[in-house]
């Protein structure tokens, strides 16, 4: 009861605390802070070490540093010209002397005084012989300093919040939280690890007493936050073990295989076997098809559908968006013809009556095949006897609507596929609860992608590039990052983007535009005519991302390259370089940064999605590498820091033991809680 009401405090509100009025407690919402607890979980990304404080004489030029001085000389305010006021005064300590200036913050007159002893903190440099400070942070030098004279948090902000606003709330949201934050890690982990205990490590990592603690905190945290994901993941996966499933019988691949205008490459043959022996076994399969865009998962799928359907029973295949259910329907429907199969398609954008029919034959058993978006997991739509349940593109999906699709019968077989390679280290934790298959190998004759990284001083050659392209017949996709203009004039919206290109740049060409805020008819429209070759230029914001397979095009042109992941890129990337032709990327960069330029030079020099993949967690840390919505994950709020890849697999590793004791986690109430909770929020 009491442990409730305590909960409940940490779960509410934040308006109790001084300082945090509506408009502020609004601004907190845009950093995701709504609930004391997402408040002091507000991890920072950084720490600025201002516990140094020095004598005046002892700091070097350019040096950001304390010190400790009395002020020397009454402040004096002048206004230079319009809108420009300065406050002036002298400081000193035994050791020397320093000018300090305010620009445009004549409200400091009125706080200093002289004669009174202070602690400041900033920037010096030297102007002759004196030093000069700027816009100086400064506190008395009596109080218990909050923002001098100790290591000092570094948030990222938002308009209205700004860095001090931040910390006072979080000093007084830790006081509030005192005795709360308890912490899901059993003791003996805790005692294993020598982890500082919860209470302690939400108060040092915003306000440690030196770098050493911080760390300490840190490590308890990440610990704590991957520990969780792992046990989820976890409980998930031995819930999926052990069922019993339909046998198929095994049937003579041949048949198949000898149906299809390409040979199989041995990575595909293995997958299929890997498949036909799960759905033979008499246990559910629970697996994933993990290959890399263009690696043809698609036919893979195909062969089990085909076995399922030989056997009598009825498959489902799901996928993330109405384009790629068009693009599957039309490709099975291709592929399966030859043994009769009856295919049929369900998406939202049908109409009732359309929606109404289709799930009669579903009911029916008559539809032996049925593709479709998560309309599929609507109640109403009911099979009579479904035994493959295949969601392609599954990282596209949160964790809960990939089971969904398999609660549609009793223990179908379950089949996922993913472009998303996911480093080894990664893979265990993400796929817990899957075996997976690997397709490491490319139908022969794919040539790489040819990629390069460009800035606007190139635009021309690019232009006269694409006019290349397309008058030797071939096809280009432009991918922009964003659908309307935005705030941000320097990012290429697709929708002016696509104007400029067809009015100014190729008006003798046929330009299209396609994007997710259109109509499902209208994308499935712009889709068809691109596919038949109808359209040259395909301007579109990322909704091409997955899945879509038009061979004839054979330059992508990313604009704003920098502003996407890695993985994501390989992902657009992967829309060319289908064909037997060569291909090429062009990453156009908007500006640049030492991180992204070095994302784009991992693009120019590597092709394959597990080498980048690795790359990307390097770049990025695993937390950051959950958190994008590339694997479905829930985002971390802190482990998201390169080193914590280490953690990881104690992390999963103490998951697993745990779990086999107790996997319920009837004996970890509180982690069992955690874990819950996880996968509630966030996804989708
Ligand atoms: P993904 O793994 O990205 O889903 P797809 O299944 O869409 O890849 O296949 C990509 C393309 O490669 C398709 O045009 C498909 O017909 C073709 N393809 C698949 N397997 C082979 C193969 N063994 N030989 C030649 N082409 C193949
Ligand atoms: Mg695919």
């Amino acid at each position: 009861m009491e442990q409730d009401q305590k909960m409940n405090e940490l779960n509410g509100g934040i308006r109790f605390i001084k300082g945090i009025g509506e408009a502020r407690a609004k601004a907190l919402e845009k950093l995701d802070i709504h609930t004391l607890y997402d408040l002091v979980s507000y991890f920072p990304r950084d720490y600025e070490d201002r516990s140094a404080v020095k004598p005046i004489a002892d700091v070097q030029d350019g040096e950001n540093c304390c010190v400790k001085a009395v002020v020397a000389t009454a402040p004096t305010l002048a206004r230079i010209r319009k809108g420009m006021e300065l406050v002036k005064f002298r400081i000193a300590d035994e050791s020397g002397a320093a000018n300090v200036t305010f620009f445009n913050q004549s409200y400091v007159k009125r706080n200093i005084a002289r004669g009174g002893v202070y602690t400041f903190y900033g920037r010096f440099s030297r102007m002759g012989l004196h030093f000069e400070l700027t816009n100086p942070v400064y506190e008395k030098a009596d109080g218990g300093g909050v923002n001098t004279g100790r290591i000092v948090p570094v948030y990222r902000l938002t308009s209205g919040i700004s860095r001090n606003v931040l910390s006072n709330a979080i000093e007084q949201g830790l006081k509030a939280a005192d005795g709360l934050l308890k912490g899901v890690l059993p003791d003996h982990i805790e005692r294993k690890y020598g982890f500082i205990s919860s209470q302690q490590a939400y108060r040092a990592i915003h306000f440690p007493k030196d770098m050493a603690e911080a760390a300490c905190a840190r490590r308890r945290l990440i610990f704590e936050e991957l520990f969780t994901l792992a046990c989820a993941l976890g409980s998930m996966k031995s819930r999926n073990t052990e069922r019993s499933g339909t046998v198929i019988p095994m049937p003579e691949t041949e048949k198949f295989y000898s149906s299809l205008p390409f040979e199989l490459t041995g990575a595909q043959k293995r997958a299929v076997g890997d498949i036909l022996a799960d759905m033979s076994s008499g246990r559910a399969m629970n697996r994933l098809v993990q290959g890399d865009v263009g690696s043809g998962k698609t036919v893979v799928a195909a062969a089990a559908v085909w076995a399922a359907v030989r056997a009598g029973y009825q498959s489902a295949f799901m996928a993330p968006t109405e384009l790629l259910a068009d693009q599957h329907y039309n490709t099975f429907t291709k592929l399966l013809a030859p043994f009769g199969v009856k295919t049929v398609l369900l998406k939202g954008s049908m109409t009732a009556k359309q929606k109404k029919e289709i799930r009669e034959l579903i009911a029916l058993g008559e539809a032996e095949l049925v593709i479709g978006t998560h309309a599929l997991l609507s109640e109403n739509v009911v099979f009579k006897k479904l035994a493959l349940a295949i969601t392609d593109e599954q990282h596209r999906f949160g964790v809960r609507q990939r089971t969904a699709l398999s609660e549609k019968s009793d223990d179908p077989h379950v089949l996922v596929m993913s472009a998303t390679p996911i480093p080894r280290t990664l893979a265990l934790i993400i796929y817990g609860d899957l075996d997976v298959s690997v397709i490491d190998e490319l139908p022969p004759g794919r040539k790489t992608t040819e990629t390069f990284a460009v800035s606007e001083d190139k635009r021309e050659r690019l232009n006269g590039f694409i006019r290349k392209t397309v008058s030797e017949g071939r096809q280009v996709y432009v991918v922009c990052p964003m659908i309307e203009e935005n705030d941000d004039l320097s990012l290429h919206s697709a929708e002016e983007h696509f104007e400029q290109l067809r009015d100014v740049v190729f008006p003798d060409l046929r330009v299209a535009l396609l994007h997710g805020k259109m109509r499902s008819a209208e994308k499935t429209d712009v889709m068809r005519r691109f596919a038949g070759g109808e359209i040259d230029i395909l301007v579109s914001t990322t909704v091409i991302e997955v899945g879509v397979d038009v061979p004839n095009a054979v330059v992508m042109v990313i604009e704003n390259a920098e502003r996407f992941g890695l993985s994501q890129l390989h992902q657009l990337r992967g829309r060319v370089g289908r064909g037997a032709d060569k291909s090429y990327c062009f990453l156009m960069r908007g500006s640049r940064g030492a991180e992204s330029d070095e994302r784009l030079r991992a693009m120019t020099r590597l092709s394959d999605g597990f080498k980048l993949s690795e790359e990307d967690l390097r770049l990025r840390g695993p937390g950051d590498f959950f958190g994008s919505r590339q694997h479905g994950m829930p985002e971390m709020k802190i482990a998201s820091l390169a080193d914590s890849l280490d953690v990881l697999s104690a992390a999963q590793d103490e998951a697993q033991k745990l779990l086999e004791t107790d996997p319920e986690l009837k004996k970890y109430p509180e982690l069992e809680k955690r874990v819950k909770k996880l996968f509630e929020i966030k996804l989708n």
